[in-house]
């Protein structure tokens, strides 16, 4: 079997090798031809296309640890997916040995203490799921088949970051197998330093094998959901938006985004595939207040569609799955904005004029709040002057047409960084964005998570990610 080293060197990887590997593994094994082989290599985004040399689905840390040997054992480049939804396809890697993580996926939930504890292949609803039984949240994304560990590795924000933070900043403690094999627990009190670079650092400490989230009172019944009209009304549109915004309560998150319309039934068949401003919101108070929040929203203009009301705070949450579909081609270029100025609402009308694909849009998402509240040093994900995120979200379906839509995002963002803050997402960031791209989403904390990743993982076994070099 050709496989790769953590340098990159092609080697083979012996056969009685492979066949120790699956003696020492409770989950399965896949080889290249294997069914599950390619279930398990293929991630979010189609443009990622890259074959691990074997994959192990993991059942348990046993068998993390287990991978974590055998790949030093080897000298084997070492990958691991978790809901594999990284747009830069961090979760494989070609020649690798891949840990799927995709049948860890428990999640425990103490409601008296309101902590859940999330295996590391949870996706997002797997964690509302079992937490909105008793009306409590952790603070995750908008998209429930994102993966938990990603998002939480890199930051991660949501309809309840303005209340409480960046998704890392609610997080407990981890459990790690490190570099050398060890099981050992991050959080303030055990492995102070592991813990501050775990949140906003990523995967390049250690593999996570679970999560213990803070949970806060939300629903089961919010206020939430889409009001859309034509994009001729969008000067008027994202006005109502920037002004709503700015003096919006934590409890409310709005999400302003123009696209063509998709064939969805609560949009009137003549107004498919033609450009459309939308308000996406989110109560997570109390229902009655909610109803008085979106009110303006709801009377504004004349809307095509509107499904803002009353609903499961969990179906909000996978609201927006149908348009992120795994398999599509994806590119995206984002920036994190401290104010919404008029001028970039006019760049941003000016840009989704120019879409190429109808699956393609511009999205900013509110987000400030809590997180403005701590200081930068709190955690590597920093960007705490952060009140919003540009998203040029580029997709469609043929690798004919990548060119034109990649370059209308390029085209798009270069014309609108200037609103930026000079901060960006490092979970939005895709393949060709290169180290510079890590300072600008990493910023300050760069240096100390040198040093954390020179004490956990001094031979920098834990690459295949937005890679830090050991101090
Ligand atoms: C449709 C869509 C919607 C999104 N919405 C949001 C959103 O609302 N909010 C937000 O903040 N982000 C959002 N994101 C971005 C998301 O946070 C990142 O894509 C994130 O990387 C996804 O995590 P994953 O586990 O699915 O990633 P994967 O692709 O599986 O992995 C990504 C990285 O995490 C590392 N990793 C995975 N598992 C582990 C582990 N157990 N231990 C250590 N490292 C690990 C991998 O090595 C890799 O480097 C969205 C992405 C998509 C595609």
């Amino acid at each position: 079997m050709r496989a790769r080293t953590t340098e990159g060197c092609e080697f083979d990887l012996r056969q009685e090798a492979l066949d120790g590997l699956k003696t020492r593994l409770r989950g399965p094994v896949f080889l290249p031809g294997d069914i599950g082989y390619d279930e398990s290599r293929t991630v979010w985004n189609s443009m990622i296309d890259r074959k691990p040399a074997v994959i192990a689905r993991c059942i348990g840390i046993a068998d993390v640890i287990e991978c974590v040997q055998f790949a030093r054992e080897n000298e084997l480049l070492l990958c691991m997916k978790g809901g594999g939804h990284n747009i830069a396809g961090l979760a494989t890697a070609d020649g690798a040995l891949m840990l799927d993580m995709s049948l860890m996926r428990g999640v425990w939930v103490d409601p008296q203490k309101k902590v859940a504890r999330a295996q590391p292949g949870c996706l997002l609803g797997d964690v509302d799921r079992e937490t909105q039984v008793h009306g409590l949240a952790a603070v995750l994304g908008f998209v429930s088949l994102t993966g938990i560990a990603g998002l939480t590795l890199g930051g991660g924000f949501g309809y309840l970051t303005r209340r409480w933070g960046w998704t890392s900043d609610n997080v407990l403690g981890m459990d790690v197998v490190t570099a050398s094999g060890r099981l050992v627990r991050a959080s303030s009190d055990e492995n102070a330093d592991l813990f501050w670079g775990l949140r906003g650092g990523g995967g390049n400490f250690g593999i996570v094998t679970g999560i213990d989230y803070v949970l806060y009172p939300v629903g089961p019944e919010v206020v939430g959901g889409l009001v859309a009209w034509p994009a001729g009304e969008a000067p008027r549109v994202l006005e109502l938006y920037r002004t709503l915004a700015e003096t919006a309560p934590p409890e409310l998150t709005l999400v302003a985004l123009m696209r063509l319309a998709p064939p969805a039934p609560w949009l009137p068949t003549g107004m498919h595939g033609k450009p459309i401003v939308a308000l996406l919101a989110c109560h997570s108070g109390r229902p009655e207040e909610g109803e008085k929040a979106v009110a303006s929203i709801k009377a504004f203009g004349k809307p095509i569609g509107d499904v803002l009301r009353r609903r499961p705070y969990a179906q909000l949450q996978s609201l927006l799955d149908a348009t992120q579909p795994k398999g599509r081609r994806y590119y995206w270029k984002s920036e994190y904005v401290s104010r919404i100025e008029p001028a970039l609402c006019e760049k941003v009308i000016e840009h989704a004029a120019r879409i190429r694909s109808p699956h393609s849009a511009v999205i900013l998402f509110q987000i400030g709040g809590a997180l403005n509240r701590l200081t930068e040093e709190h955690s590597p994900v920093g960007n705490r002057d952060a009140r919003y995120v540009l998203n040029v979200a580029s997709s469609w379906e043929q690798a004919g047409e990548d060119a034109a839509n990649v370059e209308w995002a390029r085209d798009a963002w270069n014309d609108m960084k200037s609103f930026s803050t000079g901060g960006t997402y490092i979970n939005f960031l895709t393949e060709d964005e290169g180290p510079e791209r890590n300072q600008a989403a990493l910023g300050k904390g760069l240096g100390r998570l040198a040093k954390v990743k020179a004490t956990w993982d001094p031979q920098n076994l834990f690459r295949t990610n937005r890679n830090i070099k050991p101090a």
